[in-house]
């Protein structure tokens, strides 16, 4: 028999980093929710795993994101703690450094937040970083800007706490249920699965790098990036980078190419390129293959800046960037269904900032304007 379909405040589809942070925060706020996933996350195939994700305050790509990073830093450590986690399992600061050429748009980017936002930041030079962190061999010419709140997040363990939160919330989770389609229903939305139609007053759609295939209409110029994450054993032994005597760090290492490295938590130090991948146009065709030349493109570059990282490979795998053109969010309801909010942080530096984009996101199930600035992740910028 036919029944009328069960009925949600909002539907989230898709539950990596983002749909599952804004599942905490509907259902935080007494929502009934209900939320999707075509997999079991965390799993590996979409754009939040690799075990660690960088953290930091002082922020390159824009000033304007230094207020919602600093409402993700309180609400990761409230989720440590509401999910009786210890401070430090999700979030650990190991300070972070910046490194390049003074003009390059790193470094300006990092000073650029810093002087707008009165953050606390050291300049050191070339032979101050060497001096401090042996491990590392910058080039004479470059400097490093030092940001103390700079740390690591541990991606599947976030997202895993987020998904338990939500539950514990109320949240209904569906699993291995993909969210085929979606349509407009009254004042409603209307849910499609291959197990049932659902209905709900709004409906946030978060599937990473199938965004695009889910909003439908627009056809939204969102690529899919493939990008390769390898950790190295440290040529002599782990300590010089572990987690107490080593930042997080990221290099400008030649002009406009950025690659990051994660302190050695035991199995490994995690490497990889920012950018520079190969593009695509569908999750689907991305090689998942990890290749020698992405290894062996990776070690050339540390090679002279990180000598003492040439130990061998100990994994490595592919994960997606979501990339709009400007490298800026996406994060704003569908211009033709004000109950469709559209969710899409990525293009590679969108997980840190997971809880408060939930938080964006039920505010903008709720008609509600976030209390920082989100103008700038707006949906028109993207429509020719
Ligand atoms: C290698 C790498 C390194 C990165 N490093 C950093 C970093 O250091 N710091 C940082 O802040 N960010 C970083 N990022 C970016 C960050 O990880 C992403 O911004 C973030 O993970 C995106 O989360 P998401 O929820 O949008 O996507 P995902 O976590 O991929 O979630 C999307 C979910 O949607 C599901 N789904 C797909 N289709 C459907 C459907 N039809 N119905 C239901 N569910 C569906 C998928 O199964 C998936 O679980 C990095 C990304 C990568 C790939």
């Amino acid at each position: 028999m036919m029944g009328a379909p069960a009925a949600f405040d909002v539907i989230v589809a898709g539950l990596g980093a983002h749909g599952s942070a804004a599942a905490v925060s509907l259902a935080r706020r007494g929502l009934s929710v209900a939320g999707f996933d075509s997999g079991t996350p965390p799993h590996a195939l979409g754009s939040s795993h690799g075990e660690t994700r960088m953290i930091r305050e002082l922020y390159a790509e824009h000033p304007a994101y230094v207020p919602m990073v600093r409402q993700a830093y309180r609400l990761w450590r409230r989720l440590e703690e509401s999910s009786g986690r210890g401070r430090g399992e999700l979030l650990r600061i190991t300070g972070g450094v910046t490194i390049g050429r003074p003009d390059s748009g790193s470094i300006l980017g990092v000073r650029r937040s810093s002087q707008e936002h009165g953050l606390p930041m050291e300049m050191l030079d070339a032979d101050e970083i060497r001096g401090r962190w042996p491990q590392f061999e910058p080039q004479e010419e470059m400097v490093g800007v030092y940001d103390p709140n700079g740390g690591v997040l541990f991606g599947e363990e976030c997202v895993r706490a987020q998904l338990e939160e939500a539950a514990r919330r109320g949240a209904r989770l569906h699993f291995d249920e993909p969210v085929r389609r979606w349509q407009p229903d009254g004042g409603g939305v209307k849910v499609f699965t291959d197990s049932g139609e659902y209905a709900a007053g709004a409906v946030v759609l978060a599937a990473g790098a199938w965004n695009r295939r889910l909003v439908s209409e627009p056809d939204l110029p969102l690529r899919v990036e493939r990008q390769v994450q390898v950790w190295f054993e440290p040529a002599g032994g782990g300590g010089l980078f572990g987690p107490d005597r080593c930042p997080n760090h990221s290099w400008e290492w030649a002009p406009g190419r950025l690659l990051y490295c994660q302190p050695d938590f035991g199995r490994g130090v995690k490497a990889g390129f920012h950018h520079d991948g190969e593009m695509y146009d569908r999750p689907e065709d991305v090689d998942r293959e990890v290749r020698l030349s992405d290894e062996q493109d990776l070690r050339d570059a540390i090679s002279g800046i990180l000598p003492r990282l040439g130990g061998r490979v100990l994994r490595s795998i592919v994960c997606m960037y979501t990339d709009t053109p400007d490298e800026h969010f996406l994060l704003d309801v569908h211009p033709g269904h004000p109950n469709v909010i559209i969710s899409s942080a990525c293009s590679g530096h969108g997980f840190k900032f997971s809880p408060a984009v939930g938080e964006a996101v039920a505010d903008l199930a709720a008609g509600r304007t976030p209390p920082y600035d989100i103008s700038m992740f707006g949906i028109q910028r993207l429509l020719g």
